[in-house]
């Protein structure tokens, strides 16, 4: 087989969301984001261990997303759909009970019309100026809102990985006016907001990043690993040239490993002049040349064996450190990931 072998630690998951919920406090409910198919790493399966943990809530970005992930978790755990009530969307939304979070007045009154009685939850915009009802709206319309028992009034945080930054006391000051005192059920924080203390958590936290092993969240066991078989190896002599665009020369006599995954596989372009490696048995190899579509040369001389695979994502080289290269985040990373790679759940229940 010559494609690579993405393996997913669900134990590392279900470690990652259990440490994010003692950090969310014994007061606050701990959901868990699995958009973007669960960050790229297959929302059904990691839904479904999250589910055994005790998660209740799941986010997902639009109701397609929840539309799959109500086939992988059947009846019961509540699916919150971020992007709200889109035209279109009603059907799904009733036969496969999912909670949209309603952005807008089109929204509302979308909701409110098409299905009047069934469930919703509403989302402030506190500055980040991407989704939810401004202040003034929500003004305007918490009086109709709130008698109909939203289970989630929610906002997002611009700058939560910035401890330090004056945005996240702004926008919670903003969330505390608009919400002080309902009744419904209140979420601000995602991974970055958790990590900012108790006044930040309300009654639900909705992290992402951090349970796929991705900063802020730096203690985060990592849950994605990622090998690659080597299809060929060979001897290249002192001065010859390396790869499309002849992008390196050999400065002296090297030994090259070529990989099967490229570009096209999530591992991007700029990632190889920004000093990304490869490791076999914990040993770095310098990645060589532009990586290619489909393929990567990596140099291999340095090490005491000749490898059958190379590692990409690993101990020695996280999500971070991989986005670090490619000059992008490790969400970017983990997205990126493609569909060609061999996926294997590790799970013990530990
Ligand atoms: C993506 C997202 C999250 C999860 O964020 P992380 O930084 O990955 O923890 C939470 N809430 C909203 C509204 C989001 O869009």
């Amino acid at each position: 087989m010559a494609t690579g072998t993405l393996t997913i630690d669900l134990d590392a998951l279900a470690r990652n969301w259990r440490a994010l919920d003692s950090a969310s406090g014994a007061q606050t409910e701990t959901g868990a984001v699995v958009k973007a198919d669960a960050y790229g790493l297959g929302a059904g399966r990691v839904a479904r261990r999250l589910a055994q943990e005790g998660v209740r809530r799941f986010f997902v970005a639009v109701a397609e997303e929840g539309a799959t992930l109500r086939q992988a978790l059947g009846p019961g755990p509540e699916i919150l759909v971020l992007g709200g009530h889109m035209r279109g969307d009603t059907d799904m939304i009733a036969d496969l009970d999912l909670v949209p979070m309603l952005n807008s007045i089109d929204q509302l009154t979308r909701h409110f019309e098409a299905l009047p009685g069934h469930a919703f939850g509403v989302q402030l915009d506190t500055g980040m100026n991407r989704l939810g009802l401004e202040p003034a709206e929500w003004a305007a319309v918490r009086e109709i809102a709130l008698p109909r028992a939203p289970r989630l009034v929610m906002s997002h945080l611009a700058c939560a990985d910035d401890p330090e930054h004056p945005m996240n006391a702004a926008q919670l000051a903003l969330f505390r006016d608009l919400t002080d005192g309902i009744d419904a059920p209140r979420s601000l924080s995602a991974t970055g907001g958790i990590l900012l203390g108790d006044a930040y958590h309300f009654d639900l936290t909705r992290p992402g990043v951090g349970l796929y092993g991705g900063e802020p969240f730096l203690e985060a066991d990592p849950v994605a690993w990622l090998s690659v078989p080597v299809i060929q190896i060979r001897e290249v002599q002192e001065g010859e040239t390396v790869g499309y665009g002849n992008g390196w020369t050999a400065p002296r006599d090297v030994k090259l490993a070529t990989i099967a995954a490229g570009y096209a596989d999530g591992l991007i372009r700029a990632a190889s002049r920004g000093g990304a490696l490869a490791f076999s048995r914990g040993q770095a190899c310098p990645i060589v040349g532009r990586i290619s579509m489909d393929l990567i040369t990596v140099e291999v001389g340095g090490l005491d064996h000749e490898p059958d695979s190379l590692d990409l994502l690993c101990a020695e080289q996280t999500v971070d450190d991989l986005a670090a290269a490619a000059g992008t985040i490790g969400y970017e990373v983990l997205t990126a990931l493609g569909q060609r790679y061999h996926r294997r759940y590790r799970e013990t229940g530990a």
